[in-house]
């Protein structure tokens, strides 16, 4: 894992593997059963990564030979929300790691008017307050939704929260690094720029549409 100057808040995956398969969800000849299979993997290999800084306490535990002291995950339970739709591509392969974790959902919308970010579907455990968020989305685009879902995560409660998504854009990260300092993202690249069309460059296309076939 590394990080990037001028973006204090990123941590990209560096492992080789994760660089491999990323190439592969990059190109547009991966058809949508691969590219879902590939989402699910790097999903697990960030979320390996995101839970490095778990912390950890001591736990008694009984081998077959003798009690001894092991260490288990300690503090707040964990929390997946990935932002409708795309982050729903990446629930599953963070989960298999923490199968305990629970899921909340997130969807946001652009208000025509306003060009603002709406919830319209929100749903995460009542006790958010006590609990570690990993908010999913596979792109960091412009980061209006990033900041949006991280406002509405803080609403109810939430207090330690990191964005793990795929693809990440310098613009995405510079709107929700202001606005959330403390929610870090954990990322497999961070791309070179956003185009006119909100698209990241090189990027990997829309995630949604290449996930569920609906392009
Ligand atoms: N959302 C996507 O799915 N792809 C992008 O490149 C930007 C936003």
């Amino acid at each position: 894992m590394h990080t990037t100057p001028g973006f204090p808040t990123v941590r990209v995956v560096s492992h080789p593997l994760v660089q491999h398969k990323l190439s592969l969800l990059r190109d547009r000849t991966t058809p949508t059963k691969i590219f879902k299979e590939l989402v699910d993997e790097i999903a697990t290999l960030i979320a390996y990564e995101a839970t490095s800084e778990l912390s950890l306490e001591p736990a008694p535990v009984e081998t077959p030979l003798e009690r001894t002291t092991g260490m288990r995950v300690s503090g707040k339970k964990l929390t997946l929300v990935p932002i409708l739709r795309a982050g729903l591509g990446m629930v599953e392969g963070v989960a298999r790691l923490v199968p305990a974790a629970r899921v909340g959902h997130i969807g946001l919308y652009r208000d025509h008017d306003t060009l603002q970010p709406v919830d319209y579907y929100f749903k995460v455990p009542s006790d958010a307050g006590e609990r570690d968020f990993f908010l999913l989305d596979p792109m960091l685009a412009t980061g209006g939704s990033a900041a949006a879902a991280v406002s509405s995560l803080k609403r109810a409660g939430a207090t330690r929260i990191r964005f793990l998504c795929l693809v990440a854009a310098p613009e995405g990260v510079e709107r929700l690094a202001p606005a959330h300092p403390d929610v870090s993202v954990l990322t497999a690249s961070l791309d070179r720029e956003l185009n006119a069309q909100g698209y990241i460059l090189p990027g990997l296309g829309d995630a949604g549409d290449r996930l569920f076939g609906t392009r």
